[in-house]
């Protein structure tokens, strides 16, 4: 051997050998820094950084922001100086990753948001001509423990004369549900890294209940035509803006919603987002839309609005691409999806009872529910607070923007109106399709499509630990230092339910 080439020859021998400590990490580019984006990154640095010396710390991980905020669907509004959830609202206390986020991150926990539906809400079902269901009023709030326990048995016996057994075959479809979903949180090692949707869902035996509707699925749990055309299609259309064709996964999903427990982060969901990106020191770019993402061959290259480069070997997207813009080079294909839009209308003023044929604004429900007929032009409308008898907040869900003659029908005064259009979650379309969640075969990942499993701030949790373990183990498989980027496998020994 000529003297140059073994002196090449050992100088890459000495490369692959250096220490991990100083090889450069692989640029990770994440696009959303909504739950997806934010949880990804954690959970990358988490499983990668945790444990000096023992692992290649993947830290070098760049989340691109379009708006000037982190969050994404989990964002307030202010009214008359008080702060709502705008987007997601209610966490479910068996949804350990942000039970485990909230307390990682010291973030109070607001018990009872004001728009759930728990056993001292005043809920009304409304026809579009009458009520034909109403629990009662809520106890003043200087009842005592005792009076409060009587009330809500009183509520739960109303419940229980109008849809009898079929209650709790409803509840025992959300709680196989629940249990199934509980297997994502198992310990690493009994847990498989997925390629695809499907294969995370069949693995927890979810995948059949995202093939047929809910309506279909709680028939033949034995619910009665009542309870399904009612109280299950009240919290769909609440949770989902959709009826019971949506599938049965996201109709069990939007069912738990209704549990008891329920919780949100004090002063906004959107401090997890924003607390994980901050606690794992991770480059956010904020009013950084990315419009293109092109494959050199070694590298992504992403580019802004503004013509900013951003270059990364990994590139994430946090978002649902359905009514985005991006354009991929080389192209990449995904199934065609519809999202949801859910028009989120806050009121500060009054409600009008004439609309709903009562006398006082006192006697109209806390919480009123509609069910599925064409011609009825809201889905939801609940207090959000109550200032006096004469001025609350309110929330109101629709599936088409409100016009200004709508809302002065159905409120007698509105000193201030904000008005949000979500693109808010999947229309669900049982069979569901998923999109793949290696796009293009490479390094290029799509954590959104999971949604149209369930849309919900844990799921898309979920689906980002997944796509962290994914990225991790494919590259480890791909790189010279590949033994050392490893999980620890019991990482997930601290998510357990009391
Ligand atoms: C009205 C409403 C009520 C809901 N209620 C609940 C609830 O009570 N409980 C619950 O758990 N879930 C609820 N959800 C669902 C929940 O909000 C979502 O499932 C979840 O927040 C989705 O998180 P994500 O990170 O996947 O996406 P997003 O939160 O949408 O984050 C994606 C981010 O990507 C950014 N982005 C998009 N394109 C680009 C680009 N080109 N460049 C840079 N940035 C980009 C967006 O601005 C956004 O910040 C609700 C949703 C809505 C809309």
């Amino acid at each position: 051997m000529a003297p140059r080439q073994a002196l090449l020859l050992l100088l890459a021998w000495l490369f692959l050998s250096l220490p991990t400590s100083i090889s450069t990490p692989p640029r990770i580019c994440v696009i959303g820094s909504g739950i997806a984006g934010s949880s990804l990154a954690h959970f990358i640095k988490h499983y990668t950084c945790s444990t000096p010396g023992r692992t290649q710390c993947l830290d070098d991980i760049h989340i691109f922001e379009r708006r000037d905020r982190p969050g994404g669907r989990m964002a307030t509004v202010t009214i008359g100086g008080d702060v709502f959830e705008a987007g997601a609202s209610i966490i479910h206390p068996k949804n350990l990753h942000a039970l485990r986020f909230a307390s990682l991150l010291n973030l109070p926990h607001k018990s009872k948001p004001a728009s759930s539906d728990d056993s001292d809400s005043w809920v009304g079902i409304w026809d579009g001509d009458k009520f034909i269901f109403e629990t009662l009023r809520p106890p003043p709030a200087s009842s005592s423990s005792l009076y409060r326990k009587i009330h809500s048995l009183l509520n739960s016996l109303l419940l229980f004369r109008r849809y009898g057994f079929s209650l709790f075959k409803m509840s025992a479809f959300v709680k196989g549900m629940l249990e199934k979903f509980l297997s994502y949180y198992k310990e690493l090692e009994s847990r498989p890294v997925f390629t695809t949707v499907e294969e995370m869902l069949q693995w927890s035996e979810l995948y059949e209940l995202t093939q047929r509707t809910l309506q279909e699925e709680l028939e033949n749990a034995g619910l009665s035509a009542h309870l399904i055309s009612e109280l299950v299609t009240v919290i769909t259309r609440i949770n989902y803006g959709q009826s019971t064709g949506i599938s049965g996964l996201a109709g069990a999903v939007s069912l738990a919603g209704s549990d008891d427990g329920l919780w949100s982060v004090e002063g906004g969901n959107w401090q997890i987002a924003a607390g994980l990106i901050n606690q794992s020191n991770i480059f956010l770019y904020l009013n950084e839309e990315i419009t293109s993402i092109s494959y050199t061959g070694a590298s992504y290259s992403l580019k802004s609005k503004d013509g900013t480069n951003h270059n990364c070997e990994v590139a994430v997207i946090a978002t649902p691409l359905d009514e985005l813009n991006i354009s991929f080079t080389p192209p990449v294909s995904i199934p065609s999806r519809r999202l949801q839009h859910t028009f989120t209308t806050f009121m500060r003023g009054l409600i009008n009872p004439k609309y709903f044929g009562l006398k006082s604004a006192s006697e109209v429900p806390d919480l009123v529910g509609t069910v599925e007929k064409p011609d009825l032009p809201f889905s939801s409308i609940s207090v959000l607070k109550e200032y006096t008898d004469e001025e609350k907040t309110y929330k109101m869900f629709s599936r088409s923007a409100p016009s200004d003659d709508l809302l002065d029908q159905i409120f007698s005064s509105r000193k201030e109106t904000i008005r949000i259009d979500w693109p808010a979650y999947p229309h669900f379309e049982p069979p569901e399709v998923f999109a793949p969640i290696i796009l293009d075969g490479v390094h290029l990942y799509y954590i959104n499509s999971f949604e149209n499993a369930a849309s919900t701030i844990e799921t898309g949790a979920v689906a980002a630990e997944n796509v962290a373990r994914l990225i991790i183990s494919r590259l480890s498989n791909s790189r010279p230092d590949a033994q050392t980027i490893k999980i620890p496998t019991n990482d997930q020994k601290d998510l357990h339910l009391d």
